[in-house]
């Protein structure tokens, strides 16, 4: 297998993205992040660069509210794809434990070792009670292997995390009754529009952020009820597009 390795100096003004390209690069090698998954990170950094690579105020008025529902839940839990266990692993577990949620790894690109890979990664970063090496259930109206679920996870769950989801899951997750949360960069894609809330942030800037505002909100319960009632997702959405907008617009002469 060719290595590509390389020194990133600290200094580059891609510093970040780089070594993160690097690591997920890595992880294809050991079987836990896709190829494509290559492809869809590279998606959602373009997008990124249109928030300027930080959290705006409307982004995180949506994280609070995700906060919020996860907080109402009776069964929240956390879906895992390969993706987000690359890029976030430890605030993935630190917020399932926070609220507390049950974490399920569910990949798009399915086979029972990739599971076993990516369940072992967790486990190693720390996660305990995983779900998604047995799948007994399956979501109605999706063609692929991210039909199958885990009964005690997802498949009774009342609030679903999402990050990095298919818009044929989102979909199919809505339509089967529950609160879909989904954290995706592109305001435009069928998973934000599917959403009952999408945080359209980075990963790794959402994740502990959504932690931030589930330790707020734990003892404010007429807080959350009325953040979740006062939301609107399209709305939401639409004030995301108008902030990547505005940042394409050129600069006011001085
Ligand atoms: P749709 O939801 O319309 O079906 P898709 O499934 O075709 O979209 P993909 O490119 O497969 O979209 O999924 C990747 C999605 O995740 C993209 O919308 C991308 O913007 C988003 N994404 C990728 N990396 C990150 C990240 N680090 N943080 C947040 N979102 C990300």
């Amino acid at each position: 297998m060719v290595r590509w390795d390389m020194e990133i100096s600290k200094d580059h003004p891609r510093y970040r993205s780089l070594v993160t390209r690097e690591r997920m690069s890595r992880l294809v090698d050991e079987g836990i992040v896709a190829p494509t998954g290559l492809i869809a990170h590279g998606r959602g950094e373009a997008f990124d660069y249109l928030l300027g690579e930080r959290t705006i105020p409307v982004a995180d008025a949506a994280a609070r509210v995700a906060a919020a529902h996860l907080l109402e839940a009776s069964h929240p839990v956390i879906s895992v794809n390969g993706n987000a266990t690359g890029l976030c692993a430890e605030a993935l577990i630190s917020l399932a434990r926070a609220i507390p949620a049950r974490m399920e790894v569910n990949l798009f690109h399915y086979s029972t070792e990739r599971v076993e890979r990516v369940c072992r990664y967790l486990e190693a970063a720390g996660a305990r009670d995983l779900l998604g090496r047995r799948q007994e259930s399956r979501l109605d109206g999706i063609a692929s292997d991210r039909a199958r679920c885990a009964t005690e996870g997802t498949y009774q769950a009342d609030v679903v995390l999402i990050p990095l989801e298919d818009g044929d899951r989102a979909g199919a997750l809505a339509r089967a009754g529950k609160v879909v949360l989904a954290i995706d960069l592109n305001p435009l894609s069928r998973t934000a529009a599917e959403s009952s809330v999408a945080v359209v942030d980075e990963l790794t800037r959402a994740v502990p952020n959504i932690e931030r505002h589930v330790n707020e909100l734990r003892d404010r319960p007429e807080e959350r009820r009325a953040l979740i009632s006062d939301f609107n997702n399209a709305r939401n959405l639409e004030r995301m597009r108008k902030a990547m907008c505005a940042l394409l617009e050129p600069a006011p002469n001085k």
